[in-house]
């Protein structure tokens, strides 16, 4: 158990009508009463807090929320105050004259995870859903926080411990008969195991990049429209523009919103052999972005000859207001007068849902939950080729281990700091 009393601000930073200060730990009850009179528990009531003089700091909407059933399992309180930042910070200092501290970041979700309120999942669903940006981001996050993940590892692991009961009982009773269909039932379990968890690794990523949000390279020769396009899509000058070949010698990025996924556009530089150091530069940096992509956006000029693309490129012949024909399988487009962007920008969205596609079972998001399905996934792989049951058990074990990090049901103390770390402070 924490013995600290922690606190910090769960509403955003700045000027606000109100703002909300959230205590917990096992001081939080003596810490509100010096302030106030405590309200009932779960009671919204309007309270004057004062500091240790009998001065009043603020009026305030009070609540006290007793644990265990709080969001971190302590004692914990939250002060709804009028939010200007002279009101926060004498409330603060009263907070800290009574023996609270400031807390680090995560660190009541950490708490909660501690106190068993939330597994990791849950605990990493919550971030998540603090940063989401998206409708789709909001949804996927939500999901994981009501425990969809984290009801599929588990079940997982269940089926696992069937499975390590069934190996335990070769290796305790060796000479008895065991029927051979329960050898043969476990073997087909195993494949069934490895089968599900491969599918779920093979995912393309969808839940990742949906998290994390999608890259999409804007290439092509020079003076194509590569920088008029990006300023279309963006509905914002970010590139700038030019007659002369060459303008654009950084990549430039710019967030946009496509079907619900957050999607950096990137315009990279014309792919040319360039003379110049800079633009050379440029060109290598143009490369590694498209090459680095989720979809790569290939564009030309209508009426020329389609340069050389890749063949999961989508490409877009521009400019087709001077005329040129468009060739098949590229979308006509014109940065100059707005034909054909609707239907650019519907494609584009189409690819960012079918690359993050939300139908089905939920998908991975975290890469630290890959690495460690990787790792049970190798040890099912290693248990199905051992020869002997100790062996198997073994490797079974080491699988149900890996499992156990992801949730955070087995030693994860060596990551929590990594895991909490990136959370905002007040959460
Ligand atoms: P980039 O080098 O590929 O990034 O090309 P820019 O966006 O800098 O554009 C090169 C030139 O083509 C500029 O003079 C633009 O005004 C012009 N341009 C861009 N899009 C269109 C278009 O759809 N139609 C016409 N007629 N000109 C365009």
């Amino acid at each position: 158990m924490e013995q600290d009393t922690i606190f910090a601000m769960a509403s955003g930073a700045g000027r606000a009508a109100v703002a909300v200060l959230r205590l917990s730990g096992p001081g939080a009850g003596e810490v509100l009463a010096g302030l106030c009179r405590p309200p009932p528990p779960r009671r919204a009531a309007l309270r004057a807090l004062r500091d240790a003089d009998g001065a009043v700091l603020d009026r305030a909407l009070v609540l006290w929320l007793p644990g265990p059933a709080s969001y971190t399992g302590e004692d914990s309180a939250e002060l709804h105050l009028h939010g200007g930042r002279a009101v926060i910070a004498a409330v603060a200092a009263a907070l800290v004259a009574r023996g609270a501290r400031p807390a680090e970041p995560g660190e009541f979700t950490r708490r909660a995870f501690l106190n068993g309120r939330m597994d990791l999942i849950e605990a990493e669903a919550v971030a998540d859903l603090v940063d989401a940006e998206t409708e789709a981001q909001r949804r996927q996050a939500l999901r994981q926080l009501e425990g969809a993940l984290g009801a599929l590892y588990r079940g997982w692991a269940e089926r696992l411990l069937v499975l390590m009961a069934q190996e335990e009982a070769l290796i305790d009773f060796p000479d008895e008969d065991l029927p051979p269909e329960v050898a043969e039932a476990a073997c087909a379990e195993l494949a069934a195991l490895r089968g599900a968890i491969a599918a779920h690794l093979n995912d393309a990523h969808r839940g990742e990049r949906l998290r994390e949000g999608l890259v999409f390279a804007i290439t092509g020769p020079p003076n194509v429209g590569k920088s008029s396009l990006l300023n279309a899509l963006a509905e914002r000058d970010v590139a700038i523009v030019s007659p002369t070949p060459g303008t654009t010698r950084d990549a430039l990025e710019t967030r946009v919103v496509l079907g619900g996924v957050p999607v950096t556009l990137v315009d990279t530089a014309g792919l040319r052999a360039a003379a110049d150091p800079i633009e050379a530069e440029g060109v290598r940096r143009a490369r590694a972005h498209a090459a680095a992509a989720d979809l790569v956006i290939a564009v030309g000029e209508a009426g020329a000859a389609p340069g050389d693309v890749p063949p999961d490129a989508l490409r877009v012949a521009n400019k087709i207001d001077l005329g040129g024909a468009v060739p098949a399988g590229a979308l006509g487009v014109s940065a100059a007068t707005g034909a054909g962007l609707a239907a650019l920008r519907a494609r584009l969205a189409a690819e960012a849902a079918r690359l993050t596609d939300r139908s089905g079972p939920p998908p991975l998001t975290r890469a630290r939950h890959r690495a460690a399905l990787e790792t049970a996934s190798a040890c099912l792989a290693g248990a199905a080729a051992a020869a002997l049951p100790e062996l198997r058990a073994e490797d079974l074990r080491g699988a149900l281990r890996a499992l156990g990090r992801i949730t955070g049901e087995v030693g994860v103390e060596d990551v929590l700091d990594r895991i909490f770390a990136q959370f905002c402070i007040g959460k």
